[in-house]
């Protein structure tokens, strides 16, 4: 599986004029370098736009129904007490921006054991946001994937596919975000278990999606996690900031924890946009 998603994943970066454009900085410029946030002209890193795609963690963001205990942390240490500030914390797998494991339904690879080379890759980014607001139980389908492809090319091997909702808008408002009717059911766009399918077959290595789920809010039996993970993908959930990359051209960086058998984690999430896009 590397050597096949090996070539992507150089074709990409070459595409950002990695070779040695940006100029190398000297050890006291570092320390500035981190303290602004774009654009990114460090050395060894693609020259372009960082849109950080990842949501803060804390105890109030919108969490799936039931999930009631999310995010807790207590001070262990105090600069007063002990000399220096440290916290404990504990929190779900699957809140706030996350990935899911392929272990999280029926696939054999846990969040640690995922290949690392398909952290890195293009981000095919497909809006949806027209369909969303007709119809809040809107599910991609293969003839929206097909007209995407028209407009932008086949989506190659190693991509991460990311669909654009809109729902972003909501957060972190839980009763708009979740949108649940009378009798408590979501309602909120997904993946269909058809388009996975298409993404699967061009190769995509994971998928994204800026609401709770990749699945459809009303879906009672998350068929698409039932299709995707068993085959090998990650999904990632409640992505912010999609607004902020173009349809092709971003390139994603999907950093998980390294949680020992995790079904899934906390997940920071960047894409670098290229000069111009
Ligand atoms: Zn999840």
């Amino acid at each position: 599986m590397r050597r096949i998603i090996a070539a992507p994943l150089l074709a990409a970066f070459a595409t950002f004029g990695l070779a040695m454009a940006a100029p190398r900085q000297n050890h006291g410029d570092r320390k500035k370098a981190i303290a602004s946030p774009a654009p990114s002209r460090t050395a060894g890193i693609p020259a372009g736009r960082i849109v950080d795609m990842t949501y803060a963690i804390n105890g109030n963001l919108p969490s799936w129904p039931g999930d009631d205990r999310t995010f807790e942390a207590q001070v262990v240490a105090t600069p007063a007490k002990d000399g220096y500030f440290a916290r404990s914390f504990w929190t779900l797998e699957h809140y706030g921006t996350h990935m899911d494991a392929p272990s999280h339904f029926q696939g054999e690879t846990t969040l640690d054991q995922i290949e690392v080379s398909h952290f890195f890759g293009p981000a095919v980014v497909i809006d949806v946001r027209d369909e969303a607001v007709k119809n809040a139980d809107y599910r991609l389908t293969t003839d929206r994937v097909a007209k995407w492809e028209a407009m932008h090319g086949r989506i190659q091997p190693g991509s991460i596919v990311l669909l654009r909702t809109g729902w972003a808008s909501r957060w972190p408002n839980q009763a708009r975000y979740r949108n649940q009717d009378s009798k408590g059911v979501m309602h909120f766009p997904g993946f269909s278990v058809e388009s996975a399918k298409v993404l699967m077959a061009r190769g995509a290595v994971g998928l994204g999606i800026d609401t709770l789920s990749i699945d459809y809010g009303a879906s009672a039996n998350f068929e698409v996690h039932h299709v995707d993970l068993p085959a090998g993908l990650y999904n990632l959930e409640n992505l912010a900031h999609l607004d902020q990359l173009p349809a092709t051209g971003a390139f994603l960086i999907a950093a998980p924890i390294k949680l020992e058998g995790g079904s899934g984690g906390p997940c920071r999430v960047f894409a670098i946009v290229p000069d111009g896009k």
